[in-house]
């Protein structure tokens, strides 16, 4: 196959404004890289947060996406463990340096100079992109179509959120019921966990998505859990969850934000976290993380629900997910 000498691409040039359809020269690929035919690129809460100018240090311009399913069509000369044919799928975590303090200590996810697919680095609302051959995943057949994308991101983060809960919780708290919970649940009843999910309040086709998946209960977020929770992990960018999550938490109890960005939390009384309650967050993955979830995957075997759309029609799904239009996760699949 002869490659073509320009691809399109959704641009973000400015925050707060729409992505820009452009057609530009195809990336090239350095000998430690692989150049990837993009099959699908999942859109992620955090793309909306780069776009509204929440996170406020992108490259500019930059092509966003970072949850990337494609075939391999060139293999850099220094790659060994990837060949050209091969279906892999790019995550958030595009590079690190391997040297500082945090990638020393197996905390690559913290690393000083890390790379961000679809933030510091080009990602996947495009035909075409280069990765970092460390950082992507060989995908079984499985996943290696537009179903797979949102493992890539929601599901990473989610698993790497629910690894922070201690292994003998069961009553679990997801609290906003996106992409992120949707596959999380099916790996944690998989585990013999409870789960209990918190929507919008009054979303019940969210709460009839989450009770489908296996949900004990759903209900709005200001509703109270019918059990005591062994643990929270909140996905929705919403701080006054915090609190809220810690009132639902036992004694010993924890609560984990998954999201990389959210609204401040308001002050509360000690007594709420008190009796060994924590709060900690989660930030990005390590490959790890991303190795132990996609061999996890199959066994369940997770699935995903997705809403499809064109890559011209990239802001059509970034504003279906900012107005919450969407069950399951936002894809969008190449022609
Ligand atoms: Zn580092
Ligand atoms: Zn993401």
């Amino acid at each position: 196959m002869k490659l073509p000498a320009t691809m399109n691409a959704m641009v973000f040039e400015e925050a707060k404004k729409p992505l820009v359809f452009k057609n530009i020269p195809l990336p090239r690929v350095l000998s430690n890289q692989v150049l990837i035919k993009i099959i699908a690129c999942g859109v992620c809460r955090t793309d909306l947060h780069i776009v509204d100018g929440e996170l406020t240090q992108p490259k500019l311009p930059l092509i966003p996406g970072h949850e990337i399913i494609g075939e391999i069509v060139i293999a850099g000369s220094n790659v060994t463990t990837l060949q050209k044919g091969d279906m892999v799928g790019v995550p958030w975590l595009g590079y690190t340096c391997g040297k500082c303090k945090y990638c020393l200590r197996g905390q690559e996810n913290l690393c000083e100079y890390a790379g961000f697919t679809g933030y510091t680095i080009d990602g996947g609302y495009a035909e075409y992109t280069v990765a970092n051959e460390p950082y992507c995943f060989l995908l079984s057949a499985m996943y290696s179509n537009p179903s797979g994308a949102p493992l890539l991101c929601a599901g990473l983060i989610g698993y790497r959120s629910y690894n922070r809960i201690p292994k003998q919780a069961i009553n679990i708290g997801i609290y906003g019921f996106g992409a992120a919970a949707s596959i999380l649940i099916q790996v944690a009843i998989f585990q013999g966990k409870k789960i209990f999910a918190f929507t919008r309040d009054g979303d019940k086709d969210a709460q009839q998505f989450a009770l489908q998946l296996g949900a004990t209960w759903a209900s709005g977020s200001t509703e109270k859990p019918p059990e005591k929770l062994d643990a929270a992990i909140i996905f929705a960018p919403v701080g006054s969850l915090i609190p809220k999550a810690l009132r639902d938490v036992d004694k010993g109890g924890i609560v984990v934000c998954g999201g990389i960005h959210m609204s401040d939390i308001p002050s509360f009384s000690y007594d709420i976290l008190w009796e060994e309650r924590s709060i900690c967050s989660v930030a990005n993955l390590t490959r790890k993380d991303g190795d132990e979830f996609l061999a996890i995957a199959p066994q369940v075997p997770v699935t995903t629900k997705i809403k499809t759309y064109k890559l011209s029609e990239a802001n059509e799904a970034l504003s279906d997910l900012r107005n919450g239009n969407i069950q399951g996760a936002a894809v969008l699949v190449m022609d």
